[in-house]
């Protein structure tokens, strides 16, 4: 792993001419918002620029600007000269867009997941960055690579994504300054986060309706999780981009330190995401003794096993951390 500077990662971008800008699989508001971001502004630059995320755009982020230009990856592999992975711990969680990339002769890897490994040839993982949002802002003002109205709104909405719109601790008075400037550069505030925060599609109160229904209680009330089995999934028609943000419902409760969201997968492994209110209480320890990781605060992993099995023994590794009996 080499850390790069910024101006290296600047230097690449402006010498080559094809370009691929990839994020995870089952994308979140970081990850599409600073792809698009970061696949405008090289776009401003002259360059030949591929979008690609494995699911396509989702429909809950259509909204953002040039939302079109971000597709699936194409069955066939493609000729590009740097690969961008954004906000991608791991390599293979660039799913399907990997094959299509092999051609890649440079590859950028920008994150700020801690477990990141650092794969690729130019790396710059920020642990303490909220967001991939902000790292590719603070990339872009320093490179003084093309930003518009639109690549402002798109890194808004990676901010505002990672950091629980501007309310965990990870926001940083920086974080303010940031948005100001976006706010300065363009964003329209009171639309983007209607978009973002009052349209969701109705069968998402049907599913929180439901993972209601389900909520336990642990260790003393430290601990609240509620479950989503495949059957019910089926039913209510959800889709995986309607649990973004439903988890908050468990940290908003008074007393609760870790919450927990269990979601059965249709291959025998139950998805866990785990949030921490507690910095003493690092869910990312937890999550990886099952394979996963993340952030201190937020982290989560994929669990081979039915969901009562997964349940039992998540409840009682974050019952062995805070000291409570599962
Ligand atoms: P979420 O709960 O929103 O899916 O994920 C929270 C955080 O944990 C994100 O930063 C995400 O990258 C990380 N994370 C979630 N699931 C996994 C996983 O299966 N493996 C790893 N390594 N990280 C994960
Ligand atoms: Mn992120």
């Amino acid at each position: 792993m080499s850390a790069a500077k910024f101006e290296q990662i600047g230097r690449a971008l402006r010498e080559s001419v094809r370009f691929v800008v990839l994020g995870h699989v089952r994308p979140d508001g970081d990850a599409l918002g600073s792809q698009l971001a970061l696949g405008l502004s090289l776009k401003q630059l002259g360059k030949d620029v591929r979008i690609w995320n494995e699911e396509g755009m989702l429909e809950k982020y259509s909204f953002l600007p040039n939302a079109n230009l971000l597709t699936k990856p194409p069955a066939e592999p493609e000729d590009v000269d740097v690969a961008i992975a954004l906000d991608t711990a791991i390599q293979n969680r660039l799913g399907s867009s990997l094959p299509a990339v092999r051609s890649a002769k440079v590859w950028i890897n920008i994150d700020h997941h801690p477990s990141n490994p650092g794969y690729g040839d130019l790396v710059y993982i920020d642990p303490d960055s909220p967001a991939t949002g902000q790292i590719l802002f603070e990339l872009i003002k320093s490179e003084k690579l093309p930003i518009d109205a639109a690549i402002a709104e798109n890194l808004y909405v990676a901010i505002s994504a990672d950091t629980g719109s501007f309310q965990y601790p990870n926001t940083t008075a920086h974080t303010f300054e940031i948005a100001a400037e976006l706010v300065r550069a363009g964003v329209d505030v009171g639309r983007v986060s209607q978009q973002l925060y009052e349209n969701y599609p109705r069968r998402r109160s049907e599913l929180l309706r439901e993972l209601l229904a389900t909520i336990r209680f642990d260790g003393g009330g430290r601990v609240a999780s509620f479950s989503l089995s495949l059957n019910l999934a089926r039913q209510l028609g959800v889709l995986p981009e309607d649990n973004e943000g439903l988890i908050d419902h468990l940290r908003a409760i008074r007393g609760v330190i870790v919450a927990v969201f269990f979601e059965e997968l249709p291959d025998g492994k139950v998805r866990v995401s785990m949030r921490s209110k507690n910095k003493d209480v690092d869910v990312r320890t937890i999550c990886q003794k099952f394979g996963g990781g993340g952030h201190i605060l937020a982290a989560g992993a994929r669990v081979r096993g039915t969901l009562s099995e997964v349940r039992a023994k998540i409840l009682e590794a974050i019952c062995h951390v805070i000291g409570c009996d599962p």
